[in-house]
């Protein structure tokens, strides 16, 4: 159990277990589980799915996982019959308990354990606008391993966590979100440091992918539809990719899920690559700027456009005032608060629905990526991140890290 080869999406050919890049393809690498049956374990939380995670052992107090339910109030109001919901965040009277209350606490857990089983004690560096950040800094806190977060200077407020804060230095970068991701990649090819690797990480997909394994079981089948809000697309590719190794199980069909994944325009890069239009001009402020990603894997062997083109399909631009009715109706609808992105999910599911590219009968998966940060207010306590430093140029991050001012 737990075994698995990694290999280069382009040929098959595997490459060393802790790599990111293929040596020889612009590719994504992916994990070969040995276990092709899926065969839950006695573990908590996306633990369970522990055959199809890439990893040695795992970090109990961490690892909450997604639920999914069968919507009523969404689905009356949008005329489906078979509308399932998968929920990422804090809900507890509906079983979740995701601590930073989003998806990218799918994705800290499994990456920090295999981090562990490198060995080696290196540093996890990490450029976030927000809500990865704040996973990370969950789980680490709670492992006590240490971690530098790079997050740009108007997303420090939001950097909070339900536990004590451990050994996580926070560097805020004036800027945005892409400056915070160059900074962070100079400190990264420092040694002693590892970058998390973005949508490069397998360990990052596949914990992402267990939204859809966990809709699977509670279907008894692979859905007919995913919807999803995207920056990177990353969570797309989890799920075509979890869709995969359910079609070889063998016991939930035989069709992948069409993938439908929405994005918040102007800033929608994926959206204008995929419909081949000139992208518009950016714009500062957005609906929620953790959608918006400058490079995400789209190209890329194994990326997102491969996920659309072997799922047939298709990307949706939401503009704000569309996202923003679509999250009211789903608070109002189904009874619990949601983050802005997931919103883009359902305006985008709202359009499928009028133009008939989903029907009444159909099969649905909406990802609701996040949400329940009001219900957490209610219930935990929330420690809120510090900056160590600010800054505005990478030399100034090195040498305050390389005084060792934070933690070493
Ligand atoms: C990161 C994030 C997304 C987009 O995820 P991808 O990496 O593009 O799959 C959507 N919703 C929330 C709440 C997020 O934090």
């Amino acid at each position: 159990m737990g075994e698995y080869t990694v290999r280069c999406v382009s040929d098959g050919k595997p490459v060393p277990a802790f790599s990111l890049v293929c040596p020889d393809h612009d590719s994504l690498l992916r994990a070969d589980y040995t276990s092709k049956r899926l065969e839950l374990k006695a573990f908590p939380g996306i633990w369970r799915f522990y055959d199809w995670l890439p990893v040695h052992g795992i970090i109990p107090e961490a690892g909450e996982g997604p639920i999914t339910y069968k919507s009523r109030g969404l689905a009356a109001e949008l005329g489906l019959k078979d509308l399932y919901i998968s929920f990422s965040g804090y809900w507890p009277e509906r079983g979740a308990h995701m601590p930073t209350c989003s998806f990218k606490d799918l994705e800290a857990a499994p990456t920090m354990q295999r981090l562990r089983e490198r060995g080696d004690n290196s540093t996890l560096v990490v450029a976030s606008a927000g809500n990865t950040a704040r996973a990370f800094a969950q789980v680490a806190s709670q492992t006590g391993q240490p971690l530098i977060l790079f997050v740009p200077e108007g997303a420090l407020p939001r950097m909070w966590i339900t536990v004590e804060p451990g050994p996580v230095t926070l560097v805020g970068v004036k800027g945005d979100y892409y400056d915070a991701i160059t900074i962070a990649e100079k400190v990264q090819s420092s040694p002693g440091y590892v970058p998390e690797g973005g949508a490069r990480n397998i360990a990052r997909r596949d914990g992402m992918g267990t939204v859809m394994l966990d809709a699977a079981l509670k279907l008894g089948r692979i859905p007919q539809h995913y919807f999803q809000a995207v920056g990177s697309g990353t969570g797309g590719i989890a799920a075509w990719e979890a869709a995969m190794r359910l079609m070889r199980d063998g016991r939930f069909g035989s069709d992948l899920p069409k993938l439908h994944l929405a994005q918040n325009v102007p800033n929608a890069p994926i959206y204008f690559a995929w419909k081949c239009k000139e992208p518009d001009a950016y714009t500062a402020e957005m609906f929620d700027d953790v959608l918006f990603n400058r490079r995400p894997p789209f190209g890329i062997a194994g990326g997102v456009k491969d996920a659309l083109e072997a799922t047939a399909g298709d990307v949706y631009g939401i503009c704000d005032q569309e996202a923003a009715d679509a999250k009211r109706l789903f608070e109002q609808s189904e009874e619990i608060d949601i983050l802005n992105a997931p919103g883009v999910a359902v305006a985008a599911l709202e359009q499928a629905v009028e133009t008939g590219k989903v029907l009444q009968g159909d099969i649905i998966l909406l990802n609701i990526t996040g949400g329940g940060v009001a219900r957490a207010r209610e219930d935990l306590n929330l420690y809120s991140l510090q900056p160590d430093i600010i800054v505005s140029q990478w030399e100034d991050a090195v040498k305050f890290l390389e005084e060792g001012a934070c933690f070493r």
